[in-house]
């Protein structure tokens, strides 16, 4: 029996796409193995949306080929694109795989409880940081009926939570809204979640259409970037903290107990102790219920990279301390509210699973009981925000 290991790194995007290699790599009788173990063939799908990402990538690569020399290696993702000739002329054994995939479908389909569903590739914003755009090109939607089709097809495999993702996915062109409306008809699925909405793209109704909809979780990944109006415009992300602060009102108006997550930049060119301050005053604010943080990381080929006023490394590692300090006290807090109380869960596997606005729970279980939804009594929270039941 043949044996394919796969390796991926970055968004959600990428993962869902490495769902879709798998049913679509191999055939009916090879076996998935572990990344670490000695396979026939290796994919390893990169992200090169920072310089570690693409160090990381890199190193991926060479433990594949480690691993096994005899092995075929398949290198796909945005670091294979953007750097395929220097991936060629150092990993001359390597294959590329550069078209992406957005389809999931075949025989090695076995997704998780909680599986991501791609339905949009592609970004046009060309936000002054990112490489993305560079990587990703143009915005394409997955049609409505195929989007259907798919998530009954990850249902019937046994998902019971469908995670809507996208590389851009504020964008997708057949309106998020009636994913929502259509996808909640399918019987066995009990919740959608939607990954990331950049607040450029954010409608009203989109919110509105999730709140009225019970199996929409109530979590909203907003992403922030900086609280202060001069960065957000040299980042040209199109809106102010005013305009994000109102999102956040509406949200929380709409649907109580929401999660709102989000990421932020820190160390931008020219974010200075006040700059920071506000995107500081901003959390305290919104109170985020998880921050992904980023120290400001130059990709060649990005205005941003040859702007003025860089941050230096050390400046970078203090603001990402200070703010780390408040991501893990909102976090708690969020938690908090919900101790003593009976909270809702899907059980991903045995003892665990996640509440619709996205804390993590631990309970015992003597069974396992996978794909159920089950009520615990919360008794204490984690440092880390988590839930014990
Ligand atoms: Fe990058 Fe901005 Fe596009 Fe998001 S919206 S992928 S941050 S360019």
């Amino acid at each position: 029996m043949k044996k394919i290991a796969f390796y991926t790194l970055g968004c959600r995007a990428n993962q869902a796409q490495t769902e879709a290699l798998k049913s679509e790599i191999g055939d009916p009788r090879s076996e998935i193995v572990d990344f670490r173990s000695v396979a026939d063939t290796y994919v390893v799908n990169t992200c090169t949306v920072t310089e570690d990402a693409d160090r990381k990538s890199r190193q991926a690569i060479r433990r594949a080929l480690r691993q096994n020399p005899r092995a075929k290696v398949i290198v796909t993702g945005c670091y294979a694109r953007l750097e395929s000739g220097y991936l060629k002329r150092n990993f001359p054994s390597v294959e590329l795989l550069l078209e992406p995939r957005l389809s999931v479908s075949g025989f090695n389909l076995k997704p998780r409880i909680r599986a991501n569903l791609m339905i949009q590739d592609g970004c046009e914003h060309f936000c002054s940081y990112c490489i993305v755009p560079y990587a990703r090109g143009k915005i394409r939607s997955k049609p409505l009926e195929q989007v259907k089709k798919e998530a009954v097809q990850l249902v019937t495999a046994g998902a019971r939570e469908i995670v809507l993702t996208g590389i851009n996915l504020g964008t997708y062109q057949f309106g998020l809204a009636n994913v929502i409306r259509d996808l909640s008809k399918i019987k066995d699925l009990v919740r959608i979640r939607l990954s990331s909405i950049e607040p450029m793209y954010l409608k009203r109704e989109l919110i509105d259409a999730a709140a009225e909809n019970p199996k929409v979780c109530r979590h909203f990944h907003i992403p922030l970037q900086s609280g202060d109006d001069q960065i957000l415009s040299a980042m040209n992300r199109n809106y102010t903290r005013e305009d994000y602060l109102g999102f956040m009102d509406y949200i929380r108006r709409k649907v109580p107990d929401c999660g709102i997550t989000t990421d932020i930049i820190v160390g931008f060119p020219g974010e200075g102790e006040k700059e920071f301050q506000n995107t500081l005053d901003l959390v305290e604010q919104v109170k985020f219920s998880r921050i992904h943080i980023f120290p400001f990381s130059k990709r060649k080929g990005t205005p941003a990279a040859d702007f003025p006023d860089q941050i230096d490394d050390k400046t970078k590692k203090k603001r990402k301390g200070i703010l780390h300090g408040l991501r893990l006290r909102y976090m708690q807090e969020f938690a908090e509210r919900h101790l003593n109380k009976e909270v809702e869960i899907l059980v991903e596997q045995k003892g665990e699973g996640l509440t619709s606005n996205y804390i993590r729970c631990h309970f015992n279980d003597p069974t396992d009981s996978s794909g159920k939804v089950k009520k615990i009594f919360t008794r204490s929270v984690t440092d880390s925000g988590e839930i014990r039941g």
